[in-house]
């Protein structure tokens, strides 16, 4: 049933709007009992308050280490109303029944990620009495309110203004969900701190997740969706991203922005990338966005269609002008200028995002896979490999733009699902076969892509060795200069003395870049 709310204990870190909640619940009568801190606040407000000494008959104690943490205070939230005993023993020890709890936490989250705070600190803004009054009401729902979030006080106050006082069992149970729900993440982000303190591979334990949106559907529309953030993550998809126009994100846009992101933070020059279901099909690197996108988007017009494009730089008005053109799904850069801005919204339905300066991911930040009723964890596959690492292994030596295109080629090819073979020219994509069951098959619809232009002189990278020599012999015969492959097949031998053959030249890597 109902509980008459007649005693509330305030405590408070985040005073945002304790003053108003608690001059409602004295309006309706309601005794107050507050920490420190929150006692002053309210005091200061003319308040009548009591002090949580006075009703535990204990100090706060050991800088407020020892508070309300009291068998007095602990009684009288966990005490089940209805039952004889409980009462007796109330009555006995002088314990009096809280029928409301209003706790938020020490900030730990937020001083655990600011810069230059110390171990101490961040160890010091570990809450022990919030959570254990918060979990004692909670527990206690049938007979306690308990209030975790200033969200939540305007709605407790009309609630109990209107119902003489009390607070309806559903409203208590939400209450309770949502205090839980607090004290889980709470301990998920210290576990997660202090997990972090050794580089070991990432503990699963430590992590929490929260919903950032509702979408409107899945991959399909029969399948709804939302979208979650891990909780304390340094950056996901999302954060520090801004969407000026547009539709709501999909759950198919918000995968592809995922890939487009991770792909074009691989360049420092300015690049831009289309990506089609999870694959890129146009990179490109210029001397002005306009260039890049120009590139990025020859790459395979046909497919660039309904794509989610990332540019790192700011959009100008000749890039918008081009933009326009085309039907783009979801754009994201750095910037916009402000007519560039108008000429996009002209557009009504391109999701149009402003990417903020993020933080890069923590080193040793795991990437985590769903299986059925499991998880894979990997560590990420995040930097890539530099000249110094690799191996000519043909007669002719690369020169220093087939050197250029390689690199580059490689750096895209870790981002395309494998089978994976992307032909560059001119710092560009001019085909890629993605997600083959075959190497071969990969080759020849990069071939075929690239027809379209020109393939004389073109780089060819290679996600992972090539069993035999016929793709090479298929890239060489169709005019490819040059190719990077990790290297490491029992027939190396083959594909090298086809390339030697051919007089092109090709390098190893000696690492592959798998992405399945
Ligand atoms: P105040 O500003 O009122 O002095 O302190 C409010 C904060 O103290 C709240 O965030 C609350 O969770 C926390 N708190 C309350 N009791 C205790 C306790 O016994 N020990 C610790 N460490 N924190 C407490």
């Amino acid at each position: 049933g109902a509980v008459r709310v007649r005693r509330a204990l305030l405590s408070v870190s985040d005073k945002r709007g304790i003053v108003d909640f608690a001059k409602g619940l004295s309006a309706l009568g309601v005794e107050l009992v507050s920490t420190g801190g929150t006692a002053k606040e309210l005091m200061d407000a003319g308040l009548e308050v009591r002090t949580i000494s006075d009703l535990t008959g204990f100090p706060e104690i050991m800088d407020g280490r020892v508070k309300t943490l009291h068998p007095k205070l602990h009684a009288g939230l966990l005490g089940v109303r209805s039952n004889e005993e409980h009462i007796k023993t109330a009555e006995e020890h002088d314990i009096e029944w809280v029928d409301l709890v209003c706790v938020n936490l020490y900030p730990f989250e937020r001083t655990a990620a600011s810069r230059g705070a110390t171990e101490e600190e961040v160890v010091e803004q570990i809450d022990v009495g919030g959570p254990t009054m918060i979990r004692a009401a909670a527990k206690n729902h049938a007979f306690v309110g308990v209030v975790v979030k200033p969200e939540s006080y305007d709605a407790v106050l009309s609630e109990l203004e209107e119902f003489e006082g009390t607070l309806s069992m559903p409203t208590r149970e939400a209450l309770a969900a949502d205090a839980f729900a607090l004290t889980a993440r709470y301990d998920t982000a210290i576990a997660r701190w202090f997990s972090e303190k050794h580089d070991d591979f990432p503990q699963l334990f430590a992590r929490a997740y929260e919903k950032v949106a509702d979408l409107s559907y899945g991959e399909n529309p029969h399948q709804r969706a939302a979208y979650y953030s891990e909780v304390g993550a340094r950056m996901h998809v999302l954060s520090q991203v801004e969407q000026h126009h547009g539709k709501q994100l999909s759950y198919n846009n918000l995968l592809d922005l995922d890939s487009a992101r991770q792909l074009i933070s691989e360049f420092e020059v300015p690049a831009c990338a289309i990506i089609k279901h999870n694959n890129p099909c146009g990179v490109a690197l210029g001397a002005t966005p306009l260039e890049a996108y120009d590139k990025a988007f020859a790459g395979d017009p046909l497919s660039a269609f309904g794509g989610v494009i990332a540019l790192n730089r700011k959009v100008d008005k000749a890039t918008a002008q081009k933009l326009v053109d085309q039907f783009v799904e979801v754009l994201i850069a750095p910037g916009y200028d402000e007519d560039a801005m108008a000429i996009l919204t002209a557009k009504p339905n391109t999701r149009i995002l402003e990417d903020g300066e993020r933080r890069k991911p923590r080193v040793g930040e795991p990437a985590i896979r769903q299986l059925a009723g499991g998880l894979l964890v990997q560590d990420r596959d995040t930097g890539i490999e530099d000249r110094t690492e690799m191996e000519v292994v043909t007669a002719r030596q690369p020169s220093e733009q087939e050197w250029s295109e390689m690199l580059f080629a490689w750096r895209v090819c870790k981002h395309v699902r494998s089978n994976a073979i992307v032909l560059a020219n001119d710092l560009a994509t001019i085909g890629i076969g993605a997600g083959q069951m075959s190497r071969v098959d990969s080759v020849r619809i990069a071939v075929d892509k690239a027809r379209i232009g020109s393939l004389q002189g073109s780089a060819l990278a290679s996600d992972a060795f090539f069993p035999f020599a016929d793709g090479p012999e298929l890239a060489i015969a169709a005019g490819v200069s040059s190719i990077i492959q990790p290297g490491g097949s029992k027939r190396d031998r083959e594909v090298v003395e086809a390339a030697d053959k051919a007089g092109i030249a090709m390098v190893l890597t000696n690492r592959r870049h798998f992405r399945h």
